[in-house]
């Protein structure tokens, strides 16, 4: 825990009030939300995309969203654990933009239990990497304390700085797909200060959200070509399934 992250625990406590509400609640609470914010999640439920995890509904009759039917990604798999809507965001507004920090710790925990869904194991989980003029102004990148939380639990390498951002990108909301692509292309590069042998290995990247997957798309260019075999990506929100004329 660094010096910042450990005045911020002194400040607001992590397990005596809901992450999500403030409601008071004890230590033996899962990931310091109360029972009604539990409830009010929108936890995946087991008709999600084949290919990128987002939730299916009921009577969608693919086993990809609709994203995914339309555009290829260049991961293996994806892997979620809400859908995103108001709770979710508010959580996330807390923890990404009032410096609560705390809060990646809790949701690295709803991460590893996701994970624990699956058959899958990884030699390195890697933290989508924030711009380094944004991670000053943040004072922390969100991903990677999620991504350390999810590691140190399931005893796998975490490589924060696996991965750089080469260039500052425009704010992704209300870009189309091409545009998001644009955006991000070459974006991303493999850190010259990256300590680990990629080639052959098995990835998992990390972020906060998934959206149409564009960042991740990005992210996985340089590790690709860095020889990686395997590239999951795994985030604690996701975005709604919505037909392309609603988007
Ligand atoms: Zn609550
Ligand atoms: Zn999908």
């Amino acid at each position: 825990m660094g010096i910042l992250e450990k005045g911020l625990e002194a400040l607001f406590p992590s397990n005596i009030y809901c992450v999500s509400c403030g409601s008071i609640i004890d230590h033996t609470r899962d990931y310091a939300l109360c029972d009604a914010c539990m409830e009010k999640f929108h936890w995946l439920g087991r008709k999600t995309c084949e290919k990128c995890g987002k939730l299916l509904q009921e009577d969608h009759r693919h086993s990809l969203c609709y994203d995914c039917m339309r555009h290829d990604h260049q991961f293996d798999k994806g892997y979620t654990c809400v859908q995103y809507s108001l709770y979710e965001r508010g959580v996330l507004m807390d923890y990404k933009y009032k410096g609560r920090s705390y809060i990646g710790r809790k949701l690295g925990d709803i991460l590893c239990d996701r994970m624990a869904l699956t058959n899958e194991t990884f030699d390195l989980i890697v933290p989508v990497p924030l711009h380094r003029k944004k991670l000053v102004r943040r004072g922390y990148n969100q991903a990677e304390i999620m991504a350390r939380q999810l590691a140190s639990r399931w005893g796998v390498p975490c490589g924060s700085n696996v991965l750089e951002r080469t260039r500052e990108t425009r704010p992704m909301k209300g870009l189309g797909a091409f545009e998001r692509y644009e955006n991000l292309r070459d974006s991303f590069a493999v850190s010259r200060k990256n300590q680990y042998q990629l080639r052959g290995k098995r990835l998992l990247l990390v972020d906060d959200i998934y959206t149409t997957g564009s960042t991740m798309d990005a992210c996985c260019v340089p590790l690709r070509q860095a020889g990686s075999a395997r590239i999951c990506c795994l985030t604690f929100a996701c975005g709604a399934n919505v037909p392309p004329k609603e988007q």
